[in-house]
């Protein structure tokens, strides 16, 4: 068969002739010949399969550079390097979606004095970690600040160790936030609590798996950052209503979520425990993240399973949302926890937003700042 018209090329690959022209000049599809006199660019008909995988990678949106990549490489090695691009467009496209839901939450309320409330709003908590009664070290640890919010409950051989170092990767963002987004200050903050868990994981025997789950919020004026891995579990109580704002990582949400398990079954199912995601050994553990708008009036309730597994959620619903006082509220979930056997570790965090302005004693922020006990049984 003879060579086609850059004319005929182009109708064929549904390219246009002025693409076509760019992609010579790139050294993307070169064609079969270019006429010395006319200069006239003619294409051989075989050239039309790669004409057509350009035009479908550039309806996929991804770069010239790129697409020379997949052009190169053998058809298996091409399908690998488009999923890994189109994973990255994924993950571009969730951190924009926040982003943009986020702003439209905030933008399309009509009462703009939320820009100036901003600053007047401020965070009054409490925290409480118990060991139980069964268990004979507390692996669970919790940290309450004015900025930071904080639960990691650890496991394996030195769990404890991996609860503690964790929490302590995030704490300097209490102390001071550093500029720019608080969403990525955050996760930055969560990785590198991921490295030194790994870096823990190293020096055990191989045998021998450790780890911890992390669920922390970050707040900054009306913002607030939650990135969570693990089964710990953040609760917001907003106009008499309690929501579950985090997704347990666990073998058993996985078989809720796709339809095999009812959230009855799963809730006393042998494996409930069993972690999918979390900080550990291995790295790879993404952690969920969002970011979302703080309102005056809001009440959330952070906690470790070893409470949210032993008290029903319909119970924890009626304390939050009949004990006013943080204190109070942590006090009593831990002694539901223990009047029920405290069959594990507990730990949680109550914290309500409110006007600066309301603050009673409690207005200093760092007048109730509070860690983990050093005594692991003992409240706080
Ligand atoms: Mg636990």
């Amino acid at each position: 068969m003879g060579l086609l018209t850059i004319g005929t090329f182009a109708r064929a690959s549904r390219l246009s002739p002025k693409a076509l022209r760019l992609y010579d000049e790139l050294g993307l599809l070169i064609p079969a010949r270019v006429d010395p006199v006319s200069g006239y660019r003619l294409y051989h008909p075989a050239q039309l399969e790669r004409a057509r995988l350009v035009a479908w990678l550039r309806r996929l949106g991804m770069p010239l550079a790129r697409i020379r990549l997949v052009c190169s490489l053998e058809p298996g090695e091409a399908a690998d390097e488009v999923a890994t691009y189109w994973q990255q467009v994924e993950a571009d496209t969730a951190t924009r979606r926040d982003l943009a839901t986020f702003l439209i939450d905030h933008l399309s309320r009509k009462d703009t004095a939320m820009f100036d409330e901003a600053s007047t709003l401020t965070i009054r908590y409490a925290m409480r970690s118990d060991r139980g009664l069964v268990r004979e070290a507390n692996q669970d640890a919790a940290y309450a600040g004015s900025r930071l919010l904080a639960i990691a409950d650890g496991f394996g051989r030195r769990g404890e160790l991996a609860s503690a170092i964790a929490i302590d990767a995030l704490k300097p963002l209490d102390a001071e936030l550093p500029a720019g987004n608080l969403l990525n200050a955050l996760e930055d903050a969560v990785r590198h609590a991921g490295t030194a868990v790994r870096d823990l994981a190293d020096g055990e025997p191989a045998d021998q798996e450790v780890g911890t789950t992390l669920t922390a919020m970050l707040w900054s004026g009306s913002q607030l950052a939650l990135v969570h891995v693990g089964d710990s579990r953040v609760y917001l109580l907003r106009g008499g209503n309690l929501f579950q704002i985090t997704h347990d990582h666990t073998f058993v949400q996985s078989l809720v979520d796709e339809g095999r398990l009812t959230p009855e079954e799963a809730a006393s199912h042998p494996q409930r425990s069993i972690l999918i995601r979390a900080l550990h050994r291995r790295a790879g553990a993404e952690p969920d993240r969002d970011l979302r708008e703080a309102r005056a009036g809001d009440r959330y309730l952070l906690c470790s399973d070893g409470l949210h597994t032993v008290v029903t959620t319909e119970l924890l619903h009626r304390v939050i949302s009949t004990v006013t006082d943080p204190e109070q509220a942590v006090i009593e979930l831990v002694d539901l926890v223990n009047q029920r056997g405290g069959p594990d570790n507990v730990a949680c965090v109550v914290a309500d937003v409110v006007e600066r302005d309301v603050l009673g004693r409690g207005g200093d922020e760092d007048a109730g700042r509070r860690d983990r006990p050093s005594d692991s049984n003992s409240a706080v």
